[in-house]
């Protein structure tokens, strides 16, 4: 057990570790310099609260392991000892208690860590929610993510059971479950939190429209959404799949950009759409998944009885739930990468929907609205970016204008 334990300290927690101590020196090293984007007040602001969300990671992280190591000597035992205890009896509800049970006790070992995030994004003036809000929102999501994760937790268990290679099926199950909740999502998931209202403004609602037609993109309506109620920083985004798609503009981002801003940020949303990236998301991300559910199959059972736990389904999964972020952390830069490259490009076509200019000064708008820090170091965009840092976008955005014009 002491070898899977010094392994995950030295892949998985030293890395993180390294790369976030690399990006706050880093950050530190630039914020004495000459401010760029943002004016001096916010460019310190910027720098500090990168900082501090770096050091909250280090110790969310080390924390984890010391409750990975706490789980794995003797938790994962008690906890079924105590289902036990309760009278839960056959194998199949006995399993899915105590996996159900192990995801509370996570959920509720966890909950500080969201505590202080919400504390820190309420000093830096981010967060605009009271506690009691807070306190809701937590309800509701442990109640639906509850139901989510205990229909995949029953999958899981039935294709254990019933299946040789159960992995492939219940990849199969989990991967078709989770498109699902795409398709729902907008629909019936995204109200219960948050209200959407068809936007009002008749030309820009006009000039979204003939923008989605130029690439042919069916949506179910433009919503606006009362995304300031909880958070001030701005965002836009296509939620949903097929038939369910729809636009989501943030209230936030309505009162602060103007019409042609936002058609540059839309165009580049719907660059994603016309490059076929969404769809390549999926299936790059269900390749990983693929992976991660063999790498289950074939290996944690034998983990298992390495560290000296009983072999049955719930604790397959349990040990498998500790120690695979351990593996994602170094196979979610391959998304990554393909998802920065994906980002050049929607800029681009976003660019073509306004121009150049516009879509440059909406990025600087938008970094200083959301108090971004410009520069991260690239070993942190490596691990952790999806998107490019903006010093990065504008520069790209600079180097296309220079070639039209030569
Ligand atoms: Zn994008």
């Amino acid at each position: 057990m002491y070898s899977i334990i010094a392994l995950y300290f030295a892949i998985y927690l030293l890395p993180i570790i390294i790369v976030n101590v690399l990006q706050i020196y880093h950050i530190k090293s630039y914020a004495t310099q000459e401010p760029v984007i943002l004016n001096q007040h916010d460019y310190s602001i910027a720098a500090t609260y990168a900082i501090i969300k770096c050091k909250i990671t280090i110790i969310q992280h080390i924390v984890n392991m010391i409750f990975l190591i706490l789980w794995l000597l003797f938790g994962i035992e008690s906890l079924s000892h105590f289902v036990v205890s309760i009278g839960v009896n056959g194998a199949f509800q006995l399993d899915w208690s105590i996996l159900m049970c192990f995801m509370a006790v996570n959920l509720v070992l966890n909950l500080p860590f969201s505590f202080v995030i919400m504390r820190v994004d309420t000093v830096f003036g981010f967060n605009k929610q009271s506690l009691a809000s807070f306190c809701v929102d937590t309800v509701k999501t442990t109640i639906i993510s509850g139901i989510f994760i205990g229909v995949i937790f029953a999958l899981l268990l039935w294709a254990m059971e019933t299946f040789a290679l159960w992995w492939v099926v219940s990849f199969v199950l989990v991967f078709c479950f989770i498109i699902l909740i795409q398709f729902i999502y907008p629909t019936l998931i995204a109200p219960m939190f948050n209200k959407f209202t068809p936007l009002q403004n008749e030309t820009l609602r006009e000039r979204i429209h003939n923008l989605m037609l130029t690439v042919g993109f069916k949506s179910n309506g433009i919503f606006v959404m009362d995304a300031s109620k909880r958070d001030g920083r701005l965002n836009a985004y296509f939620g949903g799949l097929g038939k369910s798609k729809r636009v989501v503009l943030f209230d936030t981002l309505l009162d602060k950009i103007s019409e042609d801003g936002l058609i540059a940020i839309l165009g580049h949303e719907l660059g994603h759409f016309k490059h076929g990236d969404i769809i390549r998301n999926i299936i790059l991300g269900g390749c990983i998944f693929f992976c991660l559910f063999a790498i289950m199959g074939l290996f944690f059972q034998d983990i298992c009885v390495y560290i000296g736990l009983q072999e049955t389904h719930s604790n397959i999964l349990i040990v498998a739930i500790l120690l695979l972020p351990a593996l994602t952390f170094f196979i979610t830069p391959i998304q990554s990468y393909f998802s920065r490259k994906a980002e050049y490009r929607a800029d681009l076509f976003g660019a073509s929907c306004a121009s150049k200019k516009t879509l440059s000064e909406t990025l600087i708008r938008l970094v200083n609205e959301n108090k971004t820090f410009p520069y991260s170091h690239p070993a942190y965009v490596f691990f952790y970016l999806s998107h490019p840092p903006l010093i990065d976008r504008l520069n790209a955005l600079k180097d296309y204008e220079r070639k039209e014009t030569q």
